[in-house]
């Protein structure tokens, strides 16, 4: 009888409310300011989302500008390996090198449909600012990017390549000079330029309607992933794994499988140096409930509410807080939640360069580190997905690092 009742639940699920909750998480904590500024959003995102016009333009220019579709590709020798049929849903071959270009794409022409000139965006490695930056340059935008100083010492080539791209890249000195110092300042911004000024987040958190629009500008990730394998297998997969920062390669992969309960799900949060070291990005697997950047959601906080600083091998998994929709689907069970550490992650990283010649970005790798950790434990001869979210150039110099390697 319970299980009926679960099965009913994801056959008829249709979040957020409108008030955009997920559960108890999501929402819109926001200053009063900012209200009209997210309620003139949602408006015209609710107009376009039904524009036949709108659909076209994006389809096509995920065809032409991104490269869509990207493969499915059945990694034969990873799969000798581990034991088990995997497929790697290769978003790395996006142009941009991530899947963070699929929504920056959907946000900039839904900018343009709301007629505002001036683009602002936070980011932290610097991928959603590239990602932000190449849509302004293809658009004729003007575009300025919020980075934490600390990360743009850090992102160098990033940082250049922005600029290269004609963006603005305003470096950021409080707090701890990082991604969560990046988002409050472009929301600060916001509120006081709001008549010309569209804010691109660059993953499914931050108040509504955001966590929703950046989920189904992504869920093209899982559509074409589920047409792909439906097609190779003739069969759902048994798993679908992607790694977990804000969390929008994971719900953009995940959405169009959550009625289909055969498949499990699961996401890869990053350990950093182990879960009880406290240095860690784990939001969900190491959190508690609370409110940032305008969401109700897993939080890395002290007993004071503080926010705790974070750690992760991969800058674009080092952020305290992880979306809305995730928490929900976490606590519901339908989508379970794990984590690698760094030292997983950097062995991920190095088995599939070595098996596949595919050198993947370090927050994918936290994916593969978990897979090559517990293969074994799977359902044996399973048939597997994994989010291969983006290639790993950007973090050469990183790894060259650890290795005491100088580029
Ligand atoms: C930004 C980024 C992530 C993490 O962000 P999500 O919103 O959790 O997807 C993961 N992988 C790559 C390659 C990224 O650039």
């Amino acid at each position: 009888m319970k299980k009926s009742t679960k099965k009913n639940q994801w056959q008829s699920y249709n979040l957020p409310n409108h008030l955009g909750y997920f559960g108890e998480y999501g929402g819109q904590f926001v200053a009063e300011t900012l209200m009209p500024a997210l309620n003139e959003l949602e408006a015209a995102y609710k107009k376009i989302r039904s524009d036949s016009h709108f659909k076209k333009e994006f389809k096509r220019l995920l065809k032409d500008y991104v490269g869509r579709p990207s493969p499915l590709y059945e990694a034969a020798r990873l799969s000798q390996k581990l034991g088990h049929r995997i497929f790697l849903k290769r978003e790395d071959l996006n142009h941009t090198g991530a899947h963070k270009v699929n929504n920056t794409l959907g946000q900039i022409l839904l900018a343009l449909k709301m007629g505002k000139k001036r683009i602002i965006a936070e980011t932290g490695a610097g991928q959603h600012g590239v990602a932000t930056a190449t849509m302004c340059a293809r658009f004729g935008l003007s575009c300025e990017v919020y980075m934490g100083a600390e990360d743009v010492q850090r992102q160098a080539p990033n940082v250049f390549r922005m600029k290269l791209l004609g963006a603005k890249v305003i470096a950021v000195h409080s707090g701890t000079a990082t991604l969560k110092d990046a988002m409050n300042e472009a929301l600060r911004d916001w509120i006081s330029n709001v008549s010309n000024t569209y804010y691109c987040i660059g993953t499914v958190a931050g108040p509504h309607p955001y966590p929703m629009m950046v989920r189904d500008f992504q869920k093209i990730i899982g559509e074409e992933t589920k047409q792909q394998i439906l097609k190779s297998m003739n069969r759902l997969p048994d798993y679908v794994m992607a790694c977990v920062g804000g969390g929008s390669n994971a719900m953009g992969m995940f959405y169009p499988f959550i009625k289909d309960t055969q498949v499990k799900l699961m996401g890869v949060e990053a350990a950093g140096y182990g879960i009880r070291s406290g240095k860690h990005a784990a939001a969900i697997v190491g959190g508690r409930l609370g409110v940032l950047h305008g969401q109700k959601s897993y939080l890395l906080q002290d007993a004071e509410g503080q926010i705790i600083p974070t750690h992760s091998i991969s800058a674009g998994l080092d952020y305290p807080g992880v979306g809305p929709e995730l928490s929900y689907l976490a606590d519901q069970g339908r989508v379970q939640i794990v984590s690698a550490t760094d030292k997983e992650a950097l062995e991920g990283f190095e088995m599939l360069s070595h098996l596949e010649g595919i050198i993947p970005a370090l927050e994918s790798s936290h994916s593969l580190g978990y897979l090559k950790k517990y293969a074994k434990k799977l359902k044996k001869n399973s048939v597997i997905v994994l989010n291969l979210s983006g290639r790993g150039d950007k973090d050469l110099n990183t790894v060259a690092k650890l290795q005491k390697i100088s580029l």
